[in-house]
């Protein structure tokens, strides 16, 4: 008979490797399926959006703060310490039922198992220009996440944009406006998607203005970003802006498309759906954390502490089987 695991993690950002310590000092010998790398365009690498990220000086217990790999390697280094299986693969194909669930790796392997954490995360959307990845990948003042980099100092007190007409351009440009000396919103259409709570707080701070039917066309500056070029999607006219700093805010994309016709519930936007109140997902056994299944605190504490709930509760579920 084939070997039964108690616990596959699916999914190696914070989430995934603190599920991964929790199942593992339970003695659940949890296996992790880590995902190999990929471009999206953005490269998406093992470890997550933290991969990507220079600096993290909002995770507690790093007061001179850290980078994000060398985050990532601790958390998985923290892991590996207790009894964890690392497999380097993406899950391809999920056959979830309620005696044991069926996982298919890229590599040819196949996972049996009694309980699922899915914590594949989200990856930013990025507008897809050459420049702008490359000053994201490099530390340049290119970014997705303003909470995650704004307070940098090498954005106080400079000319800074955002790009976005949703609720996370809104949250993004009133958390810079706190640092920069002005903060230009660019958005491609003349109204906003965003809350018209959120719309208001933002349009009310004297540093911020609104750049309407403007898209972004190029990202200008070598080592660091000296300024944007933009085309008005109107009148066709093209402009620059000079900014030290971009923050991209046009949506997430959770990592789910493995999960199509798995019978997972998922909302319109591709999360898992959690409406259950706790990790657990519509099917027993299986359960979800991280940005996977939030689209609202992105953060990697929150992450990390769904990933901590979700190996509480596949620990529950186990031992009332
Ligand atoms: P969103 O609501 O999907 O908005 C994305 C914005 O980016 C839209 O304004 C869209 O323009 C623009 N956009 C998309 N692709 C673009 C491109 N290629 N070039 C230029 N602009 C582009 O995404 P979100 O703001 O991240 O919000 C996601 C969900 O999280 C929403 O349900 C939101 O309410 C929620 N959220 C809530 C809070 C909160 O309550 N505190 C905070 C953040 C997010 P168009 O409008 O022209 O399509």
């Amino acid at each position: 008979m084939s070997h039964v695991e108690d616990v596959v993690i699916i999914g190696s950002g914070p989430a995934g490797w603190t599920a991964a310590i929790y199942a593992a000092r339970a003695n659940l010998k949890p296996v992790i399926v880590i995902g190999v790398p990929c471009s999206n365009p953005a490269p998406v690498l093992p470890g997550g959006q933290l991969m990507l990220t220079t600096e993290v000086e909002n995770y507690p217990g790093f007061p001179e703060g850290v980078s994000g790999p060398d985050m990532m390697e601790m958390f998985q280094k923290q892991a590996e310490r207790f009894e964890t299986r690392v497999i380097s693969a993406d899950v391809t194909t999920c056959r979830f039922s309620q005696a044991s669930h069926e996982l298919e790796l890229s590599n040819g392997e196949m996972l049996l198992t009694r309980s699922v954490i899915i914590a594949t995360g989200a990856t930013a959307n990025w507008l897809g220009l050459e420049n702008e990845l490359r000053l994201a990948t490099s530390g340049g003042g290119v970014s997705a996440c303003a909470v995650c980099d704004g307070a940098l100092p090498v954005f106080r007190d400079q000319p800074l944009a955002v790009v976005g007409g949703g609720d996370s351009a809104m949250e993004e440009a009133s958390y810079l406006a706190k640092f920069g000396s002005k903060v230009s919103i660019i958005h491609r259409r003349d109204a906003f998607r965003a809350s018209k709570a959120m719309q208001d707080r933002v349009l009310g701070m004297e540093n911020v203005e609104v750049l309407w039917n403007k898209s972004v066309t190029d990202v200008v500056g070598d080592k660091k970003i000296s300024g944007i070029e933009m085309t008005d999607t109107v009148t066709g006219e093209t402009s620059t802006l000079d900014v030290r700093g971009l923050f991209i805010a046009i949506g997430h994309t959770p990592a789910t498309t493995f999960l199509e016709g798995s019978g997972i519930a998922m909302d319109d936007a591709g999360y898992v759906d959690l409406s259950r109140g706790d990790t657990r997902t519509n099917i027993e056994g299986v359960f979800a954390a991280g940005d996977v299944a939030d689209a609202i605190y992105r953060q990697a504490i929150t992450a990390a502490g769904m990933g901590c709930q979700a190996a509480l509760d596949a620990e529950r579920y186990l031992a009332e089987l």
